[in-house]
């Protein structure tokens, strides 16, 4: 029997499929052509669900500590007997400290099902959550208090883009269906510009490629901005109707001038009025910005600076116009959730080991996180992890992190639970069916917290339960109209549904308009305007990490097709680097600085800068350990980069 399905992977695709199903089981997955944004295009992650729900690490039974911390010896129990150890645990640190029970969830699974979790801590006496973001929340703040929300053009509409610029984003491996569209209007003519730190695999699809040094991207935007308005080359009649602030901008944007720009950035200054010249030249224009651009420490200044290029150039509102980050056009899925009862306090994610420790944490429930894996800091995280006197995780997997629970609860995996889904790509809402149970002792997050609200005394009732009546009761509380047979159909589209976003030219910013100065921004301690500083990475190498094409982060590490033809770990160094430092193509070699060392494999290339080394995330490493745990300047994102490390040949 076949279903209609999406991936809720962390993953721009948002893909829609088509599963079929014998006997019980998933026994082939495809995509679904009726999405017009993926159009029946899956990556190897899509594909690879089989081995993910029933490769031999799927977890089946509920598994208790054994070991030491930290070992992963664990052995099976029941689901029963682990969920009253939870709930007594949990009971017993409420009633000594509310406040040193610790919840953190991740985003190892998207939906709206997997946040019924609120309902169930909300009823406790108190607890500790974590803050802050690890993905993409710089960008997102800057786009609101730029533009007033955050939303694009459909992605389809690319097609009729005249100009792209691609800047931070390899969509060759990060979202691979939009370099359909991308590829469909370079067919049509439009000329393509790829800006990123090194020479990706998209490089290839590109007219001109520019490879400034990481971290200096807002200098290279300031450059563009102020070569096109010193030449005229502006919209002055949408500039002046439909932005704020822009004489402000105007004057401090004459401080980088052509050779300053060139000077930090190492991007020759003909290649900057290459850049320009097209942006001011050619209408329709798209700016399409990665996340990894905001992960620096100035994220939110560089976002917004970016952000700005269309408006400069009266490419907004348009077709095949504007400034692409994160797609918010789809409506909301709201749960109805309840209000915590009593005290609450907050620790912030960069800092999450320290505080964890400093804040005296007892017991931590994790949901769908391998923080050990994805946060900064990793050691330190480690070594709080091993202080907590009970950890119990939810998962599908032994992950790096599970392995210092002291309970792992069995999580009914993807295609095992009802939900409904949106991207952050596209505007689809989509059924996410329950076409199989779950495996084994797996239970969905709902009945896990049923169960435990059920032991401890509160209301389980006020938790929902996984089914379809709940999928109903979101898309009416979330006042969408439409019925669950027509989502089993496919991917919905709201009837009103606009591909081209800020067409009536209104903003929903405190001018009203785009504003080329924010005041808001003095709220995060920056600069009405956009300023790049500069920074003093202690280290004679700049550490970039990248998102590699066949995982998500580290989810896929435990997947058994993925785990068996999988490399060994590896980084991008500049061939010239690699020569001065004696390390050949394949050799070993050690990336250290104060907080760790990692010994990857050195990939010679010219495709790196020199003096920046490229290490693709979701290897089997503890490239997080290097990450000291740092906020960008607004929306508390996590700065990944601006990170300096060494490196020395292995020997
Ligand atoms: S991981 Fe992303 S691209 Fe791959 S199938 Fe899932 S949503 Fe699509």
């Amino acid at each position: 029997m076949k279903f209609k399905a999406v991936c809720p992977r962390d993953c721009y695709g948002g893909c829609s499929l088509i599963l079929e199903v014998e006997a019980g089981r998933i026994v082939k997955i495809e995509g679904d052509k009726e999405n017009r944004a993926t159009e029946g295009i899956i990556c190897r992650k899509g594909f690879e669900y089989i081995s993910r729900n029933y490769g031999r690490n799927r977890l089946k039974k509920a598994l208790k500590r054994v070991g030491d911390k930290g070992k992963g010896e664990f052995k099976e129990i029941s689901i029963e007997e682990a969920l009253d150890e939870v709930a007594k645990r949990i009971m017993e640190v409420q009633e000594k400290d509310p406040l040193s029970f610790l919840f953190y969830k991740g985003a190892g699974e998207l939906g709206t099902a997997s946040r019924v979790y609120n309902n169930f801590i909300n009823q406790l006496k108190g607890y500790t959550y974590v803050y802050g973001d690890l993905c993409s929340a710089a960008g997102l703040e800057a786009l609101k208090l730029t533009y007033g929300s955050v939303e694009h053009n459909a992605p389809w509409d690319l097609e009729k883009s005249k100009l792209i610029v691609i800047w931070g984003k390899n969509p060759a491996n990060t979202n691979i269906q939009e370099l359909v569209h991308i590829k469909r209007a370079k067919e049509k003519g439009a000329k393509v510009v790829l800006i990123d730190i090194r020479r990706s695999e998209t490089a290839k699809y590109a007219d001109l490629v520019i490879t400034p040094e990481v971290g200096t991207d807002l200098a290279l935007a300031m450059a563009i901005h102020n070569y096109i308005i010193q030449n005229n080359k502006y919209d002055v009649n949408f500039v002046n109707n439909y932005t704020y602030g822009f004489n402000e901008f105007k004057l401090e944007v004459q401080k980088y001038s052509l050779e300053y720009a060139q000077e930090v950035t190492k991007v020759p200054k003909e290649k900057i009025v290459e850049v320009a010249e097209l942006i001011s030249n050619i209408k329709p224009f798209t700016l399409i910005c990665g996340f990894g651009i905001q992960r620096q420490i100035q994220g939110g200044q560089t976002v917004r600076a970016l952000s700005l290029l269309p408006a400069l150039v009266g490419s907004v509102g348009i077709e095949g116009g504007g400034f692409r980050y994160s797609n918010h056009t789809r409506p909301r899925l709201n749960l109805k959730t309840i209000k915590p009862i009593k005290n609450t306090r907050g620790i912030n994610v960069v800092n999450m080991g320290q505080a964890i420790k400093d804040k005296g944490i007892k017991c931590m429930l994790i949901q769908a996180a391998n923080p050990v894996m994805s946060n900064p800091n990793s050691n330190a995280l480690r070594e709080a992890l091993k202080e907590i006197e009970f950890l119990v995780c939810i998962d599908t997997v032994v992950s790096e992190t599970a392995k210092y629970a002291d309970i792992i609860l069995p999580a009914a995996a993807t295609f095992e639970y009802y939900d409904v889904l949106r991207s952050y790509w596209h505007p689809y809402i989509m059924l996410h069916e329950k076409v199989v149970e779950p495996l084994g002792d797996s239970i969905h997050e709902s009945r896990i917290y049923r169960e435990l609200a059920d032991r401890m005394g509160l209301n389980k009732d006020l938790i929902p339960e996984n089914n379809l009546e709940f999928i109903e009761e979101v898309l009416k509380y979330s006042k969408i109209n439409v019925s669950i047979d027509t989502l089993r159909k496919g991917p919905y589209l709201t009837e009103d549904y606009c591909e081209v976003v800020y067409k009536d030219l209104k903003f929903n910013t405190p001018s009203g308009k785009i504003e080329f100065k924010v005041d808001g921004m003095k709220k995060w301690g920056e600069n009405e305007l956009p300023i790049y500083k500069e920074f003093d990475e202690v280290g004679p190498f700049k550490l970039i990490s990248i998102h590699s094409r066949d995982v998500t982060n580290s989810q896929y590490l435990n997947i058994p097709s993925i785990l068996d033809t999988m490399e060994e770990p590896y980084a991008y160094i500049n061939k010239d680097d690699a020569d001065r430092l004696g390390i050949n193509h394949g050799e070993k070699m050690i990336i250290f600085n104060s907080l760790s060392s990692i010994t990857l494999r050195a990939k010679t290339t010219y495709d790196v800068r020199r003096e920046h080394v490229v290490v693709p995330f979701g290897q089997n490493i503890d490239l997080n350990s290097l990450i000291e745990g740092r906020n960008t300047d607004i929306g508390l994102c996590t700065a990944f980069h601006n990170i300096g490390v060494n490196i020395k040949k292995f020997e």
